[in-house]
């Protein structure tokens, strides 16, 4: 049974919330299971904070909570930090200068129909869609972060953490899976974009059905004609994407200017 209210939303936005959740939630739960972060897995961290704190729309507390924990993490000299570092950082330091993230879990457009479904990994996915559209559009923010020389940053370093830090290890395995076999042929930022579009539909084609899927947001090929008409064609009676359209819907749908502000903190 979910015990929290339901909340109306729009299915053609992104919403604040739901990145800010995930951040959340990646800050204080999945990362709460590593009580150390060192050599390969501290590296992985880094680079994720410092794309976030790079590429996140929008400015606002989230973007400063990132900065200032990117330049913290590039500051320190350890090779090894304790994770209670990192969360008493995040929870009381960043707090006395005005800087938080919301306290709690708030799934908007990713809340499910009851508890245990949705939530976190679809505000993964929506981060990390966010991201790869932000990057088309800055093309120079990942520059002297020692990102830049990578064809696909972005879904490098979603690679990375997924392998690393994703709670769901089946998932993970899944992903690394696919990312080996194509992800290296991402030549630049439109192809970054499209990659993970198609990457995800494959894994809603695959999961449609299953136990994962809540029933009233069951998975299917996405968008769906009312969201994106023209991104669907036919030919010869068989249905194809047109590649140019969806790129363009995506452009727009995970664009800052498609955030909504609503129920955010
Ligand atoms: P999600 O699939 O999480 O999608 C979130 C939102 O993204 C949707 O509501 C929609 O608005 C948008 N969206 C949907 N499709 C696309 C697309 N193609 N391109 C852009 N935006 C889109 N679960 C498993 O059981 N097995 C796995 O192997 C597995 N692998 C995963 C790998 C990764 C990297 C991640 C982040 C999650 C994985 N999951 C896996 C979880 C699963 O994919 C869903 O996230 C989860 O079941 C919740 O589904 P959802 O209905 O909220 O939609």
């Amino acid at each position: 049974q979910n015990t929290e209210p339901w909340r109306d939303f729009d299915r053609s936005k992104v919403y604040m919330a739901d990145l800010e959740s995930a951040l959340h939630y990646l800050l204080r739960v999945e990362l709460a299971t590593h009580n150390t972060l060192e050599g390969e897995e501290l590296k992985i961290f880094k680079d994720l904070v410092t794309l976030v704190a790079k590429l996140y729309p929008g400015g606002g507390s989230v973007v400063k909570l990132m900065e200032t924990l990117s330049d913290w993490l590039l500051s320190m000299p350890l090779q090894r930090i304790p994770y209670q570092a990192v969360l008493d950082l995040v929870d009381n330091k960043m707090r006395i200068s005005g800087v938080f993230l919301g306290a709690e879990l708030r799934w908007v457009g990713c809340q499910g129909s009851r508890a245990g479904l949705r939530g976190y990994p679809c505000s993964l996915w929506t981060l990390f869609h966010v991201l790869t559209v932000q990057h088309d559009a800055n093309p120079t923010a990942l520059d002297n972060t020692g990102l830049e020389a990578e064809a696909a940053p972005v879904l490098q370093v979603m690679r990375r953490y997924i392998r690393t830090f994703f709670g769901c290890r089946e998932c993970g395995r899944h992903f690394e899976q696919a990312a080996s076999v194509g992800m290296d042929n991402v030549q630049n930022r439109e192809q970054q974009i499209l990659w993970l579009w198609q990457q995800h539909n494959r894994v809603n084609m695959r999961l449609a059905g299953s136990l994962s899927d809540d029933p009233l947001f069951p998975k299917a090929p996405w968008p769906s004609p009312s969201l994106c008409a023209s991104c669907h064609e036919e030919k010869n009676g068989i249905h194809v994407w047109n590649q140019d359209n969806v790129l363009h819907f995506l452009r727009h749908h995970y664009a800052a200017s498609n955030l909504s502000p609503e129920y955010s903190v």
